[in-house]
């Protein structure tokens, strides 16, 4: 089983436009989206939810008025300052150390499990197994609940011989990035040209080197900016990044996207992004099936 990952180090850039093509192009695949605080692939897949599971990634405080005497430890001692003047605690504000309910001389509190987010899994409406989740706002974990839905999609591919997750990677460097980027056997980096979207190439790249991960580079609309494509392209060469492919603007796929559909299920569409897919398929050495 193969896992490739696209990512670009920030949004917009056409990285959920190409990940939707690709799963299309592809046999036989599972289809992941690890952007859990804004997840678009199931915009474009529209998957059938199967099944909902509840994500918890700690733990918070919990006081029974009943039992409490009123000592004050707890709320003098929580570094936090997640217990108020009644001895309350103040959920948003609890770390869940798990401190106050040890020195608590009366066991009035006890630790709950927090609910951190949701993690789905479904059927795209072109019958690709599909894993996405959503991280409740304010929520941190988002790399746990990352590779919790990894960890789904790689136990549904190895029960089903499914030989290929192609999974659409979340924006910037943090730690949803990093937990994305684990174990996958190619990570492929979409650009656009311009300062922004080369200067977060560069950052997105460089924690790759960190990690020892190698990628390979698609260049998205390239001819908004042929000087800047020629800059990025040079910088690939120097960091012996394969470059697989540039893609013009286009707006057939802009027009796609607004109206939820699969850019590459589009023919016309598909003669400009076949090729690239062709070349992630050389990279990771897959014949593709006539
Ligand atoms: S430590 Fe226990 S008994 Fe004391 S105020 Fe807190 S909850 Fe109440
Ligand atoms: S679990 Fe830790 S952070 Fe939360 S209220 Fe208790 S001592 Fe404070």
């Amino acid at each position: 089983m193969k896992e490739i990952l696209l990512i670009s180090g920030k949004g917009g850039t056409g990285k959920t436009s190409l990940t939707s093509s690709f799963i299309h192009f592809a046999d036989n695949c599972i289809a992941c989206d690890y952007d859990v605080d804004a997840s678009n692939l199931p915009i474009l897949l529209q998957p059938q939810k199967l099944m909902t599971v509840d994500f918890s990634a700690g733990e918070t405080a919990s006081v029974d008025e009943d039992s409490c005497i009123s000592c004050g430890l707890c709320a003098e001692l929580c570094r936090f300052e997640a217990i108020d003047s009644e001895y309350r605690v103040i959920p948003l504000a609890c770390e869940g150390c798990g401190f106050c309910a040890r020195i608590c001389p009366v066991q009035a509190i006890t630790m709950h499990a927090r609910p951190s987010g949701r993690w789905f899994s479904g059927v795209s409406r072109e019958n690709h197994p599909v894993f996405f989740a959503e991280l409740r706002p304010g929520e941190e974990n988002s790399g746990k609940l990352v590779a919790q839905v990894k960890t789904m999609a790689r136990k549904t591919a190895a029960e089903n011989a499914i030989p290929l997750i192609i999974a659409d990677g979340p924006p910037g460097i943090g730690c949803a990035v990093i937990s994305s980027m684990v174990g996958v056997d190619l990570v492929v980096l979409v650009t656009e040209p311009s300062r922004s979207g080369f200067h977060d190439l560069q950052r997105v790249s460089q924690l790759m080197r960190l990690r020892g991960i190698k990628g390979v580079l698609i260049i998205n609309k390239w001819d908004l900016n042929p000087e800047i494509c020629e800059e990025i392209e040079d910088w690939a060469r120097g960091n012996e990044m394969p470059v697989l492919g540039r893609v013009p603007f286009s707006t057939q796929i802009a027009d796609s996207i607004s109206q939820a559909q699969i850019p590459g299920a589009d023919e016309q569409i598909k003669e400009m992004l076949f090729p690239l897919w062709e070349n992630i398929l050389k990279q990771l050495s897959i014949e593709r099936k006539e």
